[in-house]
């Protein structure tokens, strides 16, 4: 059988994509390569968020080079947002790259591969169910693109104009995870709260999935601080099963940066929807993104980030340092803000974070929480790590197999993680 090697990196809308493009490749034959051996297919599935994302996808790519010199007849493949965006560019910079894809149509891929080799090919298979890599967690797209067109975002190009799917297939695709025994699901969408199909908006689509079963964790991400509302709030505080973990993006705490990146709201009404969303959800796990060096960010704007995310206290923020994505409305600002600058802004807010999430969880200690097990801790590998329902890590000593529900009694927290014994 011929084999191929998969490599993802990006968001959880790339790791599903991922999912879905290994069930593809394996519907049309190809199993797994073994480590060590040169694949007869290798597919990069790119991000291009950020200028990181693509430096470091165009040295995998380069690094594959070596397998063509192997076998001339190894196929290297590039898919994902990266091409979308920037076929042409990675064709030149890098010749051994056979063929390029998208983020749609993955199931067209065989198609490629087959005329990258001169063969002929069968109808595509369409609807393939993903083929899961994280039991016992997995996630479903409910849409696909966005159109907020956010200054400093490639998204809207690299994915295309905001898309929902069908509420019924949706919900038949949770079903059957749920039969499967998967007991953490996350619905994703860059935007969640502008689902829409027909009648059934997302409040309404998570409380029917939320009726689904009983026992598990249903999550969603990402949220726009714009949409997010009473009616997301409301579902979450009578469901069963919803995890009680809101990520909701700041970016900013600057209403004029905010302005310029085409956010749509403003610091006081952000800190007003996360007000009502703790008086309604009692321990709610607030995790956010936030954006430093944007052009045209001053000290004055940056102390406002820093100052809203002491004041709101997220358990936990990703933060970015901002780099010009081509043919983003700010790209033509330039990148203003000089290197260290950005730096030494990351650097503090990481520091305050770091502070408040530790402090968060420590106080957790003495708390029981429920929790499934993902597998061994990173770190010591006689001990379990498991997945509370606000999306933190628990590191235990314990035997269970992976996928159980287990019930830990918090003995202690850092900055990144908590610990526990069981209950
Ligand atoms: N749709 C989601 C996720 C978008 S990408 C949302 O709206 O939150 C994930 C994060 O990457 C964003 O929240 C933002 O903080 C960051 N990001 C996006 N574009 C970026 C850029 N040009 N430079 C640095 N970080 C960026
Ligand atoms: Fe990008 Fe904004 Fe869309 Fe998120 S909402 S994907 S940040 S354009």
């Amino acid at each position: 059988m011929p084999t191929y090697e998969l490599i993802v990196y990006g968001c959880q809308m790339n790791a599903y994509d991922g999912e879905t493009l290994a069930a593809v490749m394996e519907a049309a034959g190809f199993t797994p390569s073994a480590a060590g051996d040169v694949p007869d297919v290798t597919l990069v599935y790119t991000c291009a968020v950020r200028k990181s994302a693509t430096d470091r996808a165009r040295g995998r790519i380069n690094s594959l080079a070596r397998r063509k010199q192997e076998r001339p007849d190894a196929l290297i493949g590039v898919g994902g947002c990266w091409p979308v965006v920037a076929a042409d560019e990675i064709k030149a910079a890098s010749p051994h790259v056979d063929f390029t894809f998208g983020t749609t149509s993955l199931e067209q891929v065989p198609a490629l591969i087959a005329a990258a080799r001169g063969e002929e090919t069968g109808a595509p298979a369409a609807g393939l169910p993903p083929k899961r890599q994280a039991w016992p967690r997995a996630s479903i797209a409910i849409m696909t693109g966005c159109d907020n067109f956010c200054s400093y975002c490639v998204v809207p190009y690299a994915r295309g104009r905001e898309q929902s799917r069908p509420a019924d297939e949706v919900v038949r695709e949770v079903e059957d995870l749920l039969a499967r025994g998967f007991r953490d699901i996350t619905l994703l969408g860059q935007n969640v709260n502008s689902y829409r199909d027909g009648g059934v908006d997302f409040a309404r689509l998570l409380a029917r999935v939320d009726r689904l079963g009983e026992g598990f964790f249903l999550r969603f991400t990402t949220n726009h601080p714009r949409d997010f509302g009473v009616d997301v709030v409301a579902a979450m505080a009578t469901g069963r099963n919803i995890a009680r973990h809101l990520h909701l993006p700041l970016q900013s705490g600057s209403d004029r940066i905010l302005a310029a990146m085409n956010r749509g709201y403003g610091a006081a009404e952000y800190a007003g929807k996360v007000a009502a969303a703790r008086a309604a959800l009692p321990d709610l796990c607030l995790t956010t993104d936030i954006l430093v060096g944007f052009p045209g960010e001053t000290e004055e704007d940056f102390a406002a980030t820093l100052a809203l995310a002491e004041d709101l206290r997220f358990d936990s923020a990703y933060t970015f340092i901002y780099s010009p994505r081509p043919g983003t409305a700010a790209a033509a600002w330039g990148d203003v803000v000089p290197r260290a600058e950005k730096v030494r802004r990351l650097q503090t807010l990481i520091a305050a974070q770091r502070d408040i999430s530790l402090a968060i969880n420590e106080a957790l200690v003495g708390r029981t929480v429920d929790a499934y097990v993902e597998g061994h801790s990173t770190r010591n590998a006689r001990e379990l790590a498991a997945r509370t329902g606000a999306n933190k890590i628990i590191n235990f000593a314990g035997d269970y197999e992976v996928g159980a529900r287990v019930r830990v009694c918090v003995t202690g927290g850092s900055s990144w993680n908590l610990r526990g014994a069981p209950a």
